[in-house]
């Protein structure tokens, strides 16, 4: 990249740009998955809404690479690249509250732990990811699948308008009202049409919540699957926990001669009147002994930040994952059959329940393609030593390769891995036709193409 280019971007820019050579370079570059190491030209640290479109501009005039990142959590690191632009938004991350219109607005760097405690404040919440360092723009633009999803829809259910920094530089507001297309489009196309600057969600009354992870005997694991299965068919909309695949880690409500073994294990959320939350975990607690638990009321921010400890960034990452409409016996074998050989205490596997409210909404209505699934399951290999990258791909891939024949044949974008860009059609799903034909509107030299690439 041209060096004058660079010297612009620092004339121009209001917070830090970091070329190859600068002290904090070697910092700026590396994302959340130490899998990734990549070398970029330069990184804007964006604090204003001119220094993203600067750093828009340079990158679509160099004819270089341009990463987004807000909370750097991608899997298959699209925060950083090989010779080009970097803007980290991890410098914006204000958050807003109004609690008369129960609204509140984030800047594009924000992350879950910076929008939950901002709205906690007010009793308010809405739907966010089950992990606090996770970043609210790149999770949103996805779908968003979190604890409160059966009750108050995706994240992207609840964005109500975003500024956006488009290809050519320019800022537009996406929402019911203006530039509808685009609007529809970052409800679940993902990074492919602009940088959101800001995003304005819709938040709901979850200050409190009952629950908390419990942990069953693997020979129990066939009964609390399918208890799950039937249960979360109908249950009430405030019940939001999934079951995982887990090894137990060292925490002193388990028992010590425990810690390291894998269990079966449900991670509940009350988020209805906390008066009831006993009582609505009675039918789990009833289907099997619980070896261990940690259940009870808490503030909603503490159950999302509650595994933050297990994903430290610079762990190795290798994620596979699918949506299914039916949790089959079938499926419930393949899990006890791969799950229980979980390499480490950072890996665990999710089958979140997607029902509820988020099949309130059409499914064509956002470009979330997917509302005909009840279920997302991620397959998430997490470990810490870059020697054991083999065994644990290959347990990923094993597992996958399991599960996936008795699944949809998509699976959620924000899950999936860099060799996953084949299944790029069957993961947005139904929506993928009228995406490529807003990506041609917006980004029709696919500038923004490090993501889950629509091709225009
Ligand atoms: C530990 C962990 C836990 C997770 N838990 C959940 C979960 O509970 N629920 C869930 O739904 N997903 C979850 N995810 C997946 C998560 O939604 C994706 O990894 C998401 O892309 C992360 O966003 P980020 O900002 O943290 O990552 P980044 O790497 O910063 O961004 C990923 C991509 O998102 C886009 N993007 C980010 N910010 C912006 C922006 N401001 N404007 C435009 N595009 C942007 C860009 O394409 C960018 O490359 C989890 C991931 C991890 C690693």
């Amino acid at each position: 990249m041209d060096t004058s280019t660079i010297s612009m971007l620092r004339e121009k820019a209001r917070g830090a740009v970091i070329a190859q050579g600068d002290a904090d370079y070697e910092e700026a570059r590396k994302v959340y998955n130490a899998m990734i190491d990549r070398r970029p030209a330069v990184v804007v640290r964006a604090e204003a809404l001119g220094d993203v479109q600067a750093a828009v501009d340079a990158a679509r005039e160099e004819g270089v690479d341009l990463s987004i990142r807000g909370g750097g959590h991608s899997v298959p690191g699209f925060g950083t690249n090989d010779g080009g632009v970097v803007i980290d938004l991890s410098r914006m991350r204000d958050v807003t509250v109004d609690p008369g219109s129960r609204t509140a607005r984030a800047q594009g760097g924000a992350t879950w732990a910076d929008m939950n405690d901002a709205t906690n404040e007010h009793g308010l919440a809405t739907t966010g990811g089950i992990i606090s360092t996770t970043g609210v723009a790149g999770l949103t633009i996805g779908g968003g699948i979190g604890y409160l999803a059966r009750g108050a829809g995706l994240s992207c259910d609840n964005l109500l308008s975003a500024e956006i920094v488009t290809a050519d530089g320019q800022v537009v507001t996406a929402s019911e009202r203006e530039h509808e297309d685009l609007y529809w489009a970052i409800r679940g196309g993902g990074g492919n049409f602009g940088v959101l600057t800001s995003l304005q969600f819709r938040l709901h009354p979850v200050a409190e919540i009952y629950g908390g992870p419990m942990f069953f005997e693997l020979s129990d694991g066939a009964d609390v699957l399918r208890f799950y299965r039937e249960f979360i068919a109908d249950a009430p909309r405030e019940f939001g926990g999934f079951p995982a695949m887990q090894i137990a880690p060292p925490l002193p409500f388990i028992p010590e001669e425990r810690h390291g073994k894998p269990f079966v294990a449900f991670v509940a959320c009350w988020a209805g009147p906390i008066e009831r939350g006993e009582a609505m975990l009675k039918p789990l607690h009833d289907v099997a002994p619980v070896v261990a638990e940690h259940v009870g009321p808490m503030p909603y921010p503490a159950l999302n930040s509650a595994f933050d400890a297990l994903v430290p960034a610079g762990l190795q990452h290798y994620w596979k994952a699918n949506f299914e409409t039916e949790l089959s016996d079938a499926a419930i074998a393949a899990h006890l059959e791969h799950g229980p050989k979980l390499p480490t205490v950072n890996s665990t596997v999710h089958i979140y329940p997607i029902n509820g409210a988020v099949h309130d909404v059409g499914q064509d209505d956002t470009a979330f393609g997917h509302r005909e699934a009840n279920f997302a399951t991620v397959i998430a290999g997490m470990w810490p030593d870059p020697a054991e990258n083999d065994a644990n791909t290959r347990w990923v891939k094993e597992y996958a390769g399991a599960i996936a024949p008795l699944s949809e044949e998509g699976g959620y974008i924000n899950f999936m891995a860099a060799d996953d860009q084949g299944r790029v059609r069957a993961n947005y799903g139904r929506t993928y036709d009228r995406l490529i034909e807003v990506k041609r509107a917006y980004d029709p030299g696919n500038l923004f193409h490090l993501n889950q690439n629509i091709a225009p």
